[in-house]
């Protein structure tokens, strides 16, 4: 192997990723004096949640009668009843400390006439328990408010002496006995090697999107941390459940909000017809993503599809206002026009359901803490290990998320990330010494990869992965697609090992960059198809015709998945269902939340 040579640094924390769960850790950790570095592959405000348009979800009732119970009674519904109950309480509980925190650090809101934060309608969210109309939850900043929360959340952190290393790779965690140390970086402009040391690392390195040949999600997001802690003999959790955006531009993919449907937007298909009327009479195009994005794909299948292949939907904005689309919808406008050609003040826009979200994750508990689970010790925390953001699974969104509660998730949980750090780390221990054995082990798997002489590129290997993926763990799933499918899978991890990198420097050399990132890409991909194969029902997500019904008796459970070579071992923790606080105390009544038929 090539002598790296590498520098060292020591922190408290080092905090992977810079999205909006990533630089809410930060904050938060550099806040209570932690010695707080945030490494990253892009500068931080071109991480994915700059592209978050719609909104975050907490209810302030700023437009109208609202609670934290209410949001909660949505949370667990729309999870399809897999959410951990703690979990799902803390986020719909913190969320309008959270967002109010935001404010006073500066994210712009949009604003009602008496200058409180504008919220609008998004899918899935009601009011009186799924027994009143819509409500208005989701706080905007326009169509730009992940923009917003990401450049105010850098600044802050800059102003509390956070400490950025941007453009650096994390290739592996450190791990020393049974423990997280640290993590080992590529820095990408100059090739050097850098050891972290640190009494804690968090993940926040996003979604794995790109594991799909059309997504909504950045090029970057390629679960790279789901692949470190797959690497470090930790399992990731409720992978199987991918979700499927209803609105993806037709052939681009690119996402037009849910937004554009809370202000009034709805779909036709090839008749004309408000289909979504037919499906979710009460909510219609404001069902849940997964039920919409379902409901799509029948009409496409029953041949009411548009265009000329009759392969899509419309969705309309026409009748809206113009200058409420210019003032609420700036950047779907654009996008329409980019993408599509489309002048939404005259025309529809053709969309199609696209990858857009990954429930699973990293298990954590609700502090953020990573779990090491075993079927004696399901909750064990692994120390020194915590991950949050869409890399994480705490789990609040279970089988399916609602829109704009992925945001506040980023905030509540990278917030209560760094109140956790504040406890657990001891700011006057020692930082570990440098683990050279876990290191070198790093830079070998490095030094691997970068010399990979095989017979097929990164990019050929990719788009076969891509494809699978899209073909066989789709919108919906049969026994037979998703075993054919598996077996595809297993063929192409395998092809790792044939793997050829034809630029071997180590300076801006993005031929590596991607290889590590399919490194990453395939357990993710592994641990989806595998764990959507064994599930033997219907839950959000993962819409399954030969098994049409929930079943709870049997799969009220996460899937865990350890990625093992090219094979996956699974094995199941139960879900929480104990609450933080009891109706008496304040909480909600847990006869609201019981399992149900989740009609819309
Ligand atoms: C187009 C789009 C619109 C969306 N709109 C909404 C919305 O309106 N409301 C809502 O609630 N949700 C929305 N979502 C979902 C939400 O935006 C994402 O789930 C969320 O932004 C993910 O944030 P994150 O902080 O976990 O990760 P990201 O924002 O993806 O950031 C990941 C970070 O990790 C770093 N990183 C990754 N790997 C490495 C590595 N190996 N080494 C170093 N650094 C690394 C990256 O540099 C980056 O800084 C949207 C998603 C998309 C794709």
């Amino acid at each position: 192997m090539a002598a790296y040579k590498y520098e060292t640094h020591e922190y408290d924390v080092v905090v992977v990723g810079a999205g909006g769960a990533g630089l809410r850790a930060t904050l938060g950790m550099a806040e209570q004096g932690l010695r707080t570095a945030c490494v990253t592959k892009v500068f931080p405000t071109r991480s994915h949640t700059v592209a978050a348009q719609g909104g975050i979800a907490a209810s302030l009732s700023n437009m109208g009668p609202d609670s934290w119970q209410w949001h909660m009674y949505d949370t667990v519904k729309g999870s399809d009843w897999l959410g951990d109950t703690d979990a799902m309480e803390y986020l719909a509980r913190e969320a309008p400390k959270a967002v109010y925190e935001l404010e006073h650090y500066g994210v712009p809101f949009s604003r009602t006439e008496e200058g409180k934060i504008y919220q609008r309608p998004f899918g899935g969210h009601t009011t009186e328990y799924g027994e009143g109309p819509p409500v208005q939850r989701t706080c905007a900043a326009a169509d730009r408010t992940g923009h917003a929360i990401l450049h105010t959340l850098y600044g802050q952190s800059l102003k509390e002496k956070a400490e950025f290393f941007i453009e650096y790779f994390a290739l592996d965690l450190i791990i020393t006995d049974g423990k997280c140390t640290g993590v080992v970086c590529w820095k990408l402009d100059d090739g050097t090697m850098h050891v972290f040391n640190a009494k804690m690392v968090v993940l926040a390195t996003g979604g794995y999107g790109r594991a799909y040949f059309s997504a909504t999600s950045a090029h970057t997001c390629t679960g790279d941390g789901g692949g470190m802690v797959a690497r470090a003999g930790l399992p990731l959790q409720d992978m199987e459940f991918v979700q499927f955006h209803p609105t993806g531009i037709y052939g681009s993919g690119c996402l037009i909000t849910e937004g554009a449907r809370g202000e009034g937007g709805y779909l036709t298909n090839s008749e004309g017809e408000r289909f979504m009327e037919r499906y979710a009479p009460t909510y219609k195009d404001l069902a849940s993503r997964d039920v919409v994005s379902r409901c799509i794909t029948m009409e496409i299948r029953e041949g009411r599809g548009v265009g000329e292949h009759k392969d899509h939907m419309f969705l309309n904005l026409m009748h809206l206002p113009p200058e409420s689309l210019a003032e609420r919808l700036p950047g779907i406008s654009e996008s329409a026009k980019i993408f599509a050609g489309v002048d939404v003040t005259r025309e529809p826009i053709p969309i199609l359901p696209t990858v857009h979200y990954n429930m699973g994750g990293i298990p954590t508990n609700y502090w953020g803490e990573v779990l090491n689970p075993t079927e004696e010790t399901p909750d064990a925390v692994f120390p020194g290990l915590m991950a949050v953001g869409e890399a994480g699974c705490a789990s609040v969104h279970g089988a399916n998320r609602l829109g704009s509660n992925s945001l506040i998730d980023l905030v509540v949980f990278g917030r209560a990330a760094a109140i956790r750090a504040g406890q657990v780390v001891d700011r006057d221990s020692p930082i570990p010494v440098t683990n050279t054995e876990s290191v070198d082990k790093a830079l070998e798997r490095f030094d691997r990869i970068r010399n990979a002489n095989g017979s097929i590129s990164t990019a050929e290997l990719r788009l076969e992965m891509q494809k699978t993926m899209q073909a066989d763990a789709a919108v919906f799933r049969t026994d037979a697609t998703l075993a054919e499918g598996m077996e595809k899978m297993k063929v192409i991890a395998a092809k790792m090992d044939d793997l050829k990198v034809t630029d071997r420097s180590l300076i801006w050399n993005s031929d590596l960059m991607e290889t590590l990132e399919l490194t990453n890409l395939m357990p993710n991909a592994l641990a989806t198809i595998v764990g959507a194969e064994a599930r033997k029902e219907s839950r959000g997500a993962h819409a399954h015709e030969d098994w049409p019904e929930r079943d709870d008796a049997n799969w009220r459970k996460h899937s865990l998945a350890w990625i093992e070579g090219n094979d996956v071992r699974l094995a199941y923790r139960p879900v929480h269902l104990e609450p933080l606080t009891t109706a008496e105390e304040g909480g909600i009544d847990l006869k609201k939340i019981a399992p149900k038929a989740r009609v819309y």
